[in-house]
């Protein structure tokens, strides 16, 4: 048997090595390494692919969500709604841009964004909601977004993780994930469901006015050369990437499909037993599998990956403080017990390997010694 991996991005490099061989010496040639052509056409397929009116790239996912809000031009102290159990880029650029990061716990059963605890923090001072589409499915979108037309308040959606899931709407119509809200947001590190060779990310919008500011944002805020109309950022994706990323877009389905047949496995394999929990499909998002992530009892959890890493299986826990807690957000106020889902679920989560490469011989073995630790601390 290989070894196993959490990721294997070799793998996937080997299988198109000559096409993003071919890409990468077609931009070294052309010494076009920024904003060269293969920017604005990676920006079209990713328009095409996503279905939405404009996509516009830059250096990176947390930039991404820095350039949304930054287009949104909220009044200093403004209050925006991130998940708490989350990847610390929301919070963080929140914070940065001079506004106020609020917390909200996540449903028991796809970690994202709780409708019911974002009603809860609402106050006449928030401005947005940044649902994060957590490990490859999709945030409860339709409660948010109505939620949003309520209070008058903005949507980004961090699509970091779910590039490429639709969500179901109330009409049956399917939508891309990242196109519902205001403004959406994704990352293209290397990991990620479209990875690059490197960082980078993109900012997605149907609204003509918004795209206008966010591209001009996105570039120094410079509105004709040499001309700065608004405060804005250096952020741009390389030509190198935007390269590489134009290949491995058209891939993108076909790695989503087989991390899908990957998830079958597993569910299949710990449906026996009611000591691991395998992940929630949602009836109204697809699930892409970004990761793989079980829950078990939180006095076992720690435990059960230092028998799988004795195993040589790697396995993750995405996230194991949520960030009520974290030192950097104490002068927030927050306190443990704020957030009781977020808590449980940062002691109780593990994601196992996933990726397009797995073979049936690691996955049975990956499951075999899950089913076999569980079965002894039963
Ligand atoms: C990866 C990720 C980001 C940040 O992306 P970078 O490209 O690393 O800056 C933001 N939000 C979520 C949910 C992520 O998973």
């Amino acid at each position: 048997m290989e070894d196993i991996k959490m990721v294997d991005l070799k793998a996937q490099y080997a299988k198109l090595k000559p096409e993003l061989d071919a890409a990468f010496s077609a931009v070294m040639e052309s010494m076009e390494f920024i904003n060269g052509p293969q920017v604005s056409n990676f920006a079209r397929s990713l328009e095409e692919y996503l279905q939405v009116r404009h996509a516009i790239p830059c250096a990176n996912g947390t930039d991404a969500l820095q350039i949304a809000l930054m287009a949104l031009q909220l009044p200093a102290g403004a209050e925006v709604i991130v998940p708490s159990f989350n990847y610390v880029s929301g919070a963080e650029v929140v914070a940065l841009l001079g506004l106020k990061p609020v917390f909200a716990d996540v449903l028991p059963d796809t970690f994202t964004i709780d409708p019911e605890s974002v009603k809860k923090v609402i106050t006449p001072a928030t401005a947005a909601i940044i649902p994060v589409h957590l490990f490859g499915q999709g945030a409860a979108m339709q409660e948010i977004m109505e939620i949003a037309q309520e209070y008058k308040l903005y949507v980004i959606e961090d699509n970091a993780q779910s590039l490429g899931a639709v969500y179901v709407q109330p009409d049956e119509h399917e939508v891309k994930l990242g196109t519902m809200g205001h403004i959406g947001t994704t990352s293209f590190f290397p990991s990620k469901p479209l990875g690059g060779m490197g960082d980078g990310g993109a900012v997605f919008t149907n609204d003509d006015s918004l795209a206008e500011v966010i591209r001009k944002i996105a570039n120094h805020g410079q509105s004709e050369k040499y001309k700065f109309s608004t405060i804005g950022v250096n952020s741009r994706l390389d030509t190198l990437q935007a390269a590489m990323l134009d290949v491995k877009i058209k891939y993108v389905d076909a790695y989503n499909n087989a991390r899908q047949e990957i998830a079958r496995f597993y569910d299949n394999a710990f449906a026996e037993t009611s000591a691991v929990q395998a992940p929630h499909r949602s009836s109204r998002s697809s699930h892409v599998y970004h990761q793989y992530t079980i829950t078990v009892a939180p006095a076992l959890r720690d435990e059960l990956k230092a028998y799988l890493r004795d195993n040589h299986i790697p396995s993750m826990v995405y996230y194991p403080e949520p960030l009520h807690l974290q030192q950097a957000y104490t002068y927030l106020g927050f306190k443990s017990g704020d957030f009781p889902v977020s808590e449980l679920m940062s002691q109780s989560v593990l994601s196992l390997p996933m990726h397009s490469e797995l073979k049936e011989d690691q996955l049975t073995y990956i499951c075999q010694h899950v089913l076999d630790f569980v079965k002894n601390h039963g």
